[in-house]
Order: C-alpha cells, then structure tokens, then sequence
C-alpha cells in the first residue's frame, strides 16, 4: 500500500479560476486541487474536453472547467466547444 493510499486526503487545496469564454457572456470556472498533507493532485472525472454545455476534465484530470453564466442570463454564444474520447 502506498503512503498516498494510507491519506485521508482531509486537508485538501482547492485553486479557483473564473476564465473568459471569447467575446461570449460565458465563464468557467476552472479548478485544481492538492492534499496538504500528502501532496496528491486532486484528479477529476467526466468528459475530457471544453464545453459550453456541462463540466469538462482535463485530459490528466488535474483541472476540471465549469461552465456557468449569472443570474438569469442565457447563454449568448454557439454551442462550441470539444470533448474527446481517451482510449486506454
Ligand atoms: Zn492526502
């Protein structure tokens, strides 16, 4: 077992970003995470990619990007964006 394995994982590091999507009225809010104590990354799951539509992962799963508008805005630009298959 490993000395990671053995980590509650309790005392976890969370880095927020609110990123820009082009000239739309849509953010993501970006995040990335660590345990303090064992200093494991925080590996995300879901769709690998960038959507307008629904949260997305980085293809290492280190970064997961939320879309997101506010109030009661509707999203005002095209349904762009990428999702990609990970073979394994
Ligand atoms: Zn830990």
């Amino acid at each position: 077992m490993s000395a990671s394995s053995q980590c509650p994982h309790v005392d976890v590091r969370f880095h927020l970003n609110l990123a820009a999507f082009g000239d739309t009225n849509l953010r993501y809010l970006e995040i990335s995470g660590h345990c303090q104590t064992c200093d494991q990354p925080v590996r995300f799951r879901g769709p690998h990619g960038l959507s307008p539509q629904h949260a997305t992962v980085s293809i290492d799963g280190a970064d997961a990007s939320v879309p997101l508008t506010f109030g009661e805005e509707a999203y005002d630009g095209k349904a762009r964006g990428y999702t990609m298959k990970v073979l394994r």
